[in-house]
Order: C-alpha cells, then structure tokens, then sequence
C-alpha cells in the first residue's frame, strides 16, 4: 500500500505541525482530535507509515502493534473514560473511500465524555 508522506498526521509526527499531545510511547502518540466529536476525542498514531488499520494489522512489527494498543489504553485511563474507573468510550478507525477516512495515516479515534449513540447512522 503506498504511504504519502505528505499527509498531516506525518507532517505532525515530523513537528511540521503542532499537536497537543496527551500520550506519547516509542512506536505511537496520542493526541487531541482538532475538531472533538465528543468531550474526549483522542487519536492514536503510529509512527511508522501506516495507510489504514488493515496496513498496519498486516505489516507493522509485534513491538509496534502491541506498543500501540499500550499506548491506547493509556489514553483510556488517561482520559478517565476506561469503563473500570469511567463511563465508557468508543474506538473506531475509518479506511478508504467507503469508510470516509481523511487523513491516509493510520489512526485510531477514542471518543466519551458522553453517550455515544447507536454505533452507525442506517443508510
Ligand atoms: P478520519 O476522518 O478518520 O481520517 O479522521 C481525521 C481526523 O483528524 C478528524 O477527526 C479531524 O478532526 C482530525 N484532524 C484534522 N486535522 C487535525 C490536526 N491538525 N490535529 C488534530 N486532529 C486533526
């Protein structure tokens, strides 16, 4: 799968562009999504150049899969949404045309604060 370089989470990974970073390990970063859906709204990154969720399930290294949910769950607790201690989130990736993904960098966006609704709107 090809990897643009030029995308924006690469050029935040690269300090090109600023974030505000709520978590950050040696394979992944976590941030604030710039236009929140939900009063938690936190992306995961990897670092590597990863297009979607099936690109980095398929290529990337152990270390860098499992350094990445690491760091995910971190943002859960992090941001008190873990259902142990919190009230609940919901993780979703978008990929590709049909899943209407606009940043072709792989990211994970963790969303609560709030309920969070079915979990598709129908057609
Ligand atoms: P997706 O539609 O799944 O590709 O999600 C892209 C997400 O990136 C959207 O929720 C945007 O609000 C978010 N976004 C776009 N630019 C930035 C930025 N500079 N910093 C943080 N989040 C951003």
């Amino acid at each position: 799968m090809t990897y643009d370089s030029n995308n924006l989470f690469a050029k935040i990974l690269r300090g090109e562009i600023p974030n505000k970073t709520v978590a950050e390990s040696e394979h992944a970063l976590a941030f604030h999504d710039i236009n929140p859906s939900a009063p938690v709204h936190v992306l995961v990154i990897p670092k590597g150049p990863y297009v979607c969720f099936d690109h980095f399930a398929a290529e990337a290294s152990d270390a860098e899969i499992a350094d990445f949910h690491r760091l995910a769950a971190q943002v859960c607790k992090l941001t008190g949404v873990a259902p142990d201690e919190g009230d609940g989130y919901r993780a979703i990736t978008n990929a590709g045309e049909n899943g209407v993904q606009e940043v072709p960098h792989y990211h994970l966006h963790i969303l609560g604060g709030r309920n969070m609704g079915r979990m598709i709107a129908r057609g």
